[in-house]
């Protein structure tokens, strides 16, 4: 399913159009039927028997667990979006991680683990002991410095950038050519660039994972995971995978791609309210700092600007140390356009609370203030800004 239109030449956007879809396969409706399905009848045994063969599941028809039509579809669009061979589709961006990990590590390997990293993906990698697998983090801002702590049982890097509710960007460029030269994996949890503004394939990491759930699917509606893999270590994903028993559900797969065809504008517009919202938060003077790399102000804007084609709207803010947890609370519950949820990438702000200094490695976060992670979304950016500047005034009781 590539039609001429989603030829990788043209634009990303327009890739973005008509990637995995061919509406004359489909009596010419612009969108795809949902393949509901469990079972798949093979024409004949001879048939069953050949497709068996297959350890990685990839031929029609077979099972339902192994693959719908729609699901290749969004497997193979996300693999050209990012310049990967395939994608491994899994129920949720949790599950993605934990697949992708398992089918690398093994009783008695040492895994390196970014210690910004999404808390769910660190509560797994510490119940990974029970297994004989150790993980060690280390700070985002390391660079090729990992080296130092690499091992002769290091079997992956993991990284996320930036990192979850910190923003820290890593230079994934140099650690990943470091661990190819080395024989070392490398993953990346890629959720917040989307494959439209990083590709870390294209920097010699081995797997990018995603969590479909945020602004792929886009609406706060739908639930999965994606796992883009270069050829070489596809077979060793999609069989973990089945092994795991892992895939994601019709609709979802169906609302992520349809969430597809208006990515770019989505993007584009959650980019330009985020920054215009993260310069007016910096101005604020309840602000200590604001956490967004592609603020001209941040720590690591150089790092995002070389290697990032754009950003997302999701962006942290720390506040002055004077004001308490109890103020920060009542500056939070007092939001009306900003929801009070986990999660992110809809279409809706959301405010949440986050103290990383309960889950970090000390020396590597030392803020003292409160910190509240923003998800601008697209409403109207003054009625935001409003529905803040009143928030920031329950700071002060
Ligand atoms: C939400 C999130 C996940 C997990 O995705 P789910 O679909 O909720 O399981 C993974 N990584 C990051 C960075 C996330 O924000």
């Amino acid at each position: 399913m590539n039609p001429k239109k989603a030829n990788k030449s043209l634009a990303l956007e327009t890739q973005l159009v008509h990637v995995g879809n061919d509406p004359s396969q489909q009596f010419g409706y612009v969108s795809p039927p949902i393949y509901r399905g469990s079972t798949a009848i093979y024409e004949n045994i001879d048939g069953m028997k050949e497709i068996m063969q297959d350890p990685i599941k990839t031929q029609f028809p077979s099972y339902g667990r192994y693959g719908s039509p729609n699901a290749r579809a969004l497997e193979q669009a996300l693999a050209q979006l990012e310049g990967g061979y395939s994608t491994v589709l899994t129920g949720t961006g949790l599950s993605a991680i934990t697949t992708a990990l398992l089918a690398f590590v093994e009783a008695g390997d040492h895994i390196l683990m970014v210690d910004s990293v999404y808390w769910p993906t660190r509560h797994f990698c510490d119940s990974l002991v029970k297994l004989g697998i150790e993980t060690e983090y280390y700070d985002p801002r390391i660079g090729t410095q990992v080296e130092s702590l690499f091992r002769k049982n290091t079997k992956l890097v993991y990284m996320e950038s930036p990192g979850s509710v910190t923003f820290e960007v890593q230079d994934v460029p140099a650690i990943a050519s470091l661990c190819r030269s080395k024989g070392i994996i490398t993953l990346i949890d890629n959720t917040w660039a989307t494959p439209l503004y990083f590709k870390p394939l294209h920097h010699r990491v081995d797997c990018s994972i995603h969590s479909g759930t945020k602004y792929l699917a886009g609406h706060s509606d739908s639930f999965f995971g994606a796992i883009i893999c270069n050829e070489t270590v596809f077979p060793r994903v999609r069989g973990q995978a089945l092994k795991l028993g892992q895939c994601a559900g019709a609709e979802d797969i169906f609302f992520g791609l349809r969430g597809l065809r208006t990515l770019a504008v989505r993007m584009q517009h959650h980019q330009r309210q985020a920054l215009d919202m993260a310069e007016w938060l910096s101005g604020r003077p309840e602000v200590f700092e604001v956490l967004y790399p592609a603020l001209p102000s941040s720590r690591d804007y150089a790092l995002w600007k070389r290697d990032f084609t754009g950003a997302s709207g999701l962006l942290a803010i720390v506040l002055k140390p004077e004001f308490s947890d109890r103020a920060v609370e009542a500056m939070v519950d007092s939001l009306e356009l900003f929801g009070l949820g986990h999660s992110w990438g809809g279409f809706e702000s959301l405010a949440i609370t986050s103290d990383p200094s309960t889950f970090r490695k000390k020396e590597n976060w030392s803020n003292k203030g409160a910190l509240v992670r923003l998800h601008v979304g697209v409403e109207n950016l003054d009625d935001l800004k409003t529905d803040l500047a009143r928030g920031f005034g329950k700071l002060q009781n």
